[in-house]
């Protein structure tokens, strides 16, 4: 278990043990965290498993519902952790179903109360939350709406973890049911291999039997490109993966996502290489592209990106997501026109590359990629969908 800063107490030193902020806070601890937690009070270990299915299966976070724990423990588990789902500010809903919503996230290690965004995406039998792992991002990519906000912090296990709890509630609280809930994207704020100790067992909760249970191909981490961090999680977890390449040379990456001056392309490539290296075929890795007008989308963009992918790929088809650039106030690129894209496209696929090109979602509450900002929108600007929501 790494990064154990996050499951330490979330509380000034001098607050009372009974405060919620002096106890730990469930949501931050993986299945061997949580025994080891339980072990240590003295109680064995199958109760963290318990405890962990109430929590992910049913949905349950007060300690008196959990009936098959004895009353004796449910008190000593009260004084000593909470449960605590993060507190909604806003809740958006766009004209075709995405969800945004705006939690805060508490001061923290001198920093201030922030807030992250969260994001839902329902498909026919299908849906995708969007997550956040930072709240801002330092990565600074120029077409980026959240670097424009820069860096505030690191989010905790917790605070992860909690959105996806957060969802499954607000989305009707039926735990069990696969087809809400069933892919889970860091794609939302932050660079998630940047916050790796917290990202990590927040994956680990995700993918356990007793967490919310759902299969490795169905969580996609998406990465700016932290090449020792890709190794990492291939060695740790193996999720699906999304690459943000966004540019097919060191020129252009170079202006577009700055971490390429740290890790360049060709190490980037080696770095999918080892990732896919005695995997089934089935462990794709999605390389992402945004079209971007005039700057990466023309035809010898489309012939340099397939050869490149080809290369690194070799035998076997590379998946391109092409993302149609999403604007935000004071951007400095524009949209690709919709047949610059579908040439793009061609080209590729004549390379033998799988292409998609993302249907922009949610783009009337800026819920779409790239437009997260972790702001309340201005009152001036309410939309349509806007509604007000209880906090839990
Ligand atoms: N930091 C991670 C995840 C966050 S963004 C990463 O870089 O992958 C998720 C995806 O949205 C990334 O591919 C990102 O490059 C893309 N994106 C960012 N801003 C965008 C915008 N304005 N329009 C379209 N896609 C954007």
């Amino acid at each position: 278990m790494q990064g154990t800063s996050e499951n330490a107490p979330d509380s000034t030193p001098h607050a009372s043990p009974l405060t919620p902020h002096a106890r730990v806070n469930l949501f931050g601890l993986d299945r061997a965290a949580l025994r080891a937690e339980f072990e240590k009070m003295g109680e064995s270990g199958y109760r963290a498993d318990q405890i962990m299915l109430w929590i992910y299966r049913r949905g349950v976070v007060d300690f008196e519902q959990m009936s098959n724990v004895g009353k004796a423990l449910r008190a000593r588990l009260e004084a000593h952790f909470v449960i605590r789902p993060p507190e909604l500010v806003t809740e958006q809903v766009s004209t075709d179903g995405t969800r945004k919503w705006v939690l805060r996230l508490e001061e923290r290690e001198g920093r201030p109360e922030t807030m992250i965004e969260t994001v839902y995406i329902p498909e026919a039998n299908r849906g995708t939350l969007c997550i956040s792992s930072q709240a801002g991002c330092a990565m600074d990519c120029s077409f980026c709406s959240t670097a424009q906000g820069g860096f505030s912090r690191n989010m905790t296990t917790a605070e992860i973890v909690a959105q996806v709890y957060f969802a499954g509630k607000a989305l009707g609280g039926d735990f069990q049911n696969e087809k809400v809930i069933s892919n889970v994207v860091f794609m939302g704020m932050g660079e998630p291999l940047a916050n790796y100790n917290a990202v990590l067992p927040a994956i680990r909760i995700l993918l356990d039997d007793f967490g919310f249970g759902l299969s490795k191909r169905r969580v996609t981490v998406s990465t700016s490109g932290l090449v020792p961090f890709i190794d990492r999680l291939g060695d740790d977890v193996d999720t699906a993966l999304a690459i943000s390449l966004h540019a097919p040379n060191d020129q252009l990456r170079d202006q577009l996502v700055p971490i390429n001056k740290k890790y360049p392309i060709a190490e980037l490539m080696d770095a999918c290489r080892r990732y896919l290296a005695g995997k089934d075929r089935k462990a794709h890795i999605v390389y992402e592209y945004v079209m971007l007008e005039g700057v990466n989308d023309q035809p010898e963009h489309a012939r340099e990106l397939a050869k490149l992918l080809n290369a690194a790929h070799g035998g076997y088809s590379a998946k391109v997501n092409l993302i149609p650039f999403n604007p935000f106030p004071n951007a400095r690129y524009t949209r690709s026109k919709p047949d610059v894209i579908s040439r793009f496209s061609d080209i590729l696929r004549a390379k033998g590359l799988l292409t998609m090109t993302r249907r922009t979602r949610g783009d009337d509450i800026d819920a779409a990629c790239g437009q997260l900002v972790g702001k309340v929108q201005s009152k001036q600007k309410k939309r349509l969908g806007d509604i007000p929501v209880r906090v839990q």
